[in-house]
């Protein structure tokens, strides 16, 4: 999966979220599940890596990438569209979804949150063979040089959010709604999310442009206990185009 693919999949596209910083421009644009010719609507699907399970080893090695995608991220997409059978939010495009989900509409917040921030995660990975982007450059490099002082800052505070989550979550880049030169590095619990207006709290919320997966079974089989080791080794994997192409 492209960048491209994950901005349509995600609702990400549209005119009006470029032209205006605010988390509400990001809703109610993009690609909702289809409606089939009988009225029926087919639901979210998983979308393809863009990379063979093992293209991103040693970093991350080929049995976790098959799990983590074909088995987790397929369940999210699974009991996603179960829990939006008949849901007053069925058919909404998914960003739109995440911001108008309540804390106790379990379900689909973690699934709705699963779906989305696997389908970013795959985006903004590449393998090593790859040679583009290894680094921040433009806008977004001033970004973040104007926001943390330099790039191993920046990196730096990414990977303390990631040690520091407690058990299962995700450590987060985000572009601030109000002034979107301001970049700042966040986490959240489970598959909770920047989007998620009416979960996490105000200082959390923004646009996501990076996410690390710290769930174990993104690291487990391969690392153990090891989390830093395995943080360490995906920004080495992380690819800076895709991330500078998800900022408003
Ligand atoms: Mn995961």
């Amino acid at each position: 999966m492209d960048k491209r693919t994950f901005i349509k999949i995600s609702g990400l596209a549209g005119a009006g979220l470029v032209a205006t910083p605010l988390v509400s421009s990001l809703i109610g644009c993009g690609a909702a599940p289809e409606p089939t010719p009988s009225g029926d609507i087919t639901g979210f699907t998983l979308p393809e890596l863009g990379f063979p399970h093992e293209a991103l080893e040693p970093a991350v090695d080929r049995q976790t990438m098959k799990i983590h995608h074909g088995r987790h991220h397929a369940g999210y997409v699974k009991k996603l569209n179960a829990a939006l059978e008949g849901h007053a939010l069925q058919g909404r495009p998914l960003e739109d979804l995440l911001a108008s989900i309540q804390a106790d509409d379990t379900a689909l917040r973690n699934n709705g949150g699963g779906h989305f921030n696997h389908a970013l995660f795959w985006t903004i990975l590449q393998p090593p063979t790859q040679s583009e982007d290894r680094a921040p450059s433009g806008v977004l490099a001033e970004r973040i040089s104007s926001s943390f002082g330099s790039v191993e800052t920046c990196m730096e505070a990414l990977a303390t959010a990631a040690a520091k989550r407690f058990g299962s979550g995700w450590a987060w880049l985000v572009q601030d709604p109000q002034r979107r030169d301001r970049l700042f590095v966040t986490s959240t619990p489970n598959q909770d999310n920047p989007l998620m207006a009416g979960i996490v709290p105000a200082e959390s919320q923004g646009r996501p442009l990076l996410g690390i997966d710290v769930w174990e079974h993104a690291y487990y089989l391969n690392y153990q206990n090891r989390r830093g080791a395995y943080v360490s080794a995906l920004m080495d994997r992380i690819h800076w185009g895709a991330v500078a192409g998800l900022m408003a």
